[in-house]
């Protein structure tokens, strides 16, 4: 039977026994050395399954404990796995999860030597929730295809030569290829499956951008025939997982769509919550690619493959890129993209 520890990143000193399937609650207190006002003494509860290899952390307290910054909200659940890092409240307080055999050696430790990466966590997690990994950063530079680059050279370059160009490289280290590195790289992961990957976008145009790919290799939407509909229909499920477990999903919309004319290769489906509220989102064609027509809804592009065989995006459809800049909720035209932020800041609530 392995045995869960949950470790103290900055104290590594600090390691609690958290037993299997036992809820054990922590916060402000001599357990954890937290005497901050903020963080609640029952702040946190912690429930291991050392089969599962998984720990289900419930906030209880009001002020945010959150996984890997990303908030959890109170009185919800979350899974976390080895990996991943517990911010006990207002990313404070880092803790991560080892889960080890009795005789000390982690899991990690002993799998390494079984297998490099591939099926991480496919043994212990075989029921069908989504199954988390690590996010930690990319470690490889990729040009932004979509202008996101914080050199702006290196964007404009790409972004006047990534739309319809023949002389597109196909080699690995160009730009277009990032998505075949980043789906590879577990450091990206954030789920998969035999069939499918998800990875955070690494220019995320809202809260919450996920892009989930397909392991086999498919250039874009003009590859895809009827052959392709059962994975297509399981790419739409999986990206409703990841918004059935994202925190704030009662307060977000999401749409999953594809890019008509994508400016990235491998198949991949955006799903991308709605408040459009990212520094990564700064031009009229990054706007009007994920609110026009240009976006097609994942149900209509499997429908159409469905009924025809094929997808069939017409020929003007770029145009719909220089389109006035419009809210995508009350329709309101803009005439610049600072005034089209204000503006959607106006539909979040207060
Ligand atoms: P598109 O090809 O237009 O459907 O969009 C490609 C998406 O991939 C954009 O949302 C980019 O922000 C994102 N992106 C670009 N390069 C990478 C990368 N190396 N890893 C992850 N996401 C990326
Ligand atoms: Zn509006």
């Amino acid at each position: 039977m392995l045995v869960c520890w949950l470790v103290g990143k900055e104290k590594c000193s600090q390691r609690m026994k958290l037993p299997h399937l036992e809820a054990v609650v922590i916060g402000r207190g001599p357990e954890t050395g937290i005497t901050d006002k903020k963080c609640s003494r029952q702040q946190v509860q912690l429930k291991a399954d050392c089969n599962k290899g998984y720990v289900t952390v419930k906030q209880i307290g009001v002020n945010p404990t959150s996984i890997d910054l990303v908030n959890i909200g109170k009185d919800e659940e979350v899974k976390m796995k080895p990996g991943q890092v517990l911010y006990i409240v207002n990313k404070l307080y880092p803790y991560m999860v080892e889960f080890a055999e009795e005789s000390g050696k982690t899991v990690a430790e002993a799998e390494k030597k079984k297998q490099i990466n591939k099926t991480l966590w496919e043994d212990s997690c075989e029921d069908d929730d989504v199954k988390l990994v690590s996010r930690k950063r990319m470690k490889m530079e990729v040009v932004d295809t979509q202008g996101s680059s914080a050199n702006p050279k290196l964007s404009n370059i790409t972004a006047s030569s990534h739309e319809g160009t023949s002389s597109k490289k196909e080699h690995l280290g160009h730009w277009s290829q990032g998505l075949k590195s980043s789906m590879q790289d577990p450091e990206m992961q954030v789920y998969k499956d035999e069939k499918t990957v998800v990875i955070k976008d690494k220019y995320p145009k809202s809260h919450y951008h996920w892009l989930v790919l397909p392991w086999k290799p498919i250039p874009n939407l003009k590859s895809l025939t009827r052959d392709h509909l059962e994975l297509l229909e399981h790419m739409h499920a999986v990206g409703q997982k990841m918004i059935e477990q994202c925190p704030a999903r009662h307060n977000l919309e999401f749409r999953l769509g594809y890019h008509a004319i994508p400016s990235m290769s491998q198949l991949h489906l955006h799903v991308i919550s709605q408040d459009f509220d990212s520094p990564a989102l700064k031009t009229k064609k990054h706007w009007n690619s994920f609110t026009t027509d240009y976006f097609l809804n994942s149900e209509d592009v499997i429908e159409m493959v469905r009924s025809k065989g094929k997808v069939l995006v017409g020929d003007r459809i770029s145009e719909c890129l220089k389109l006035p800049l419009r809210c995508h909720h009350c329709k309101q035209q803009l005439s610049t993209m600072p005034q089209l932020k204000a503006h959607l800041g106006k539909h979040r609530p207060k």
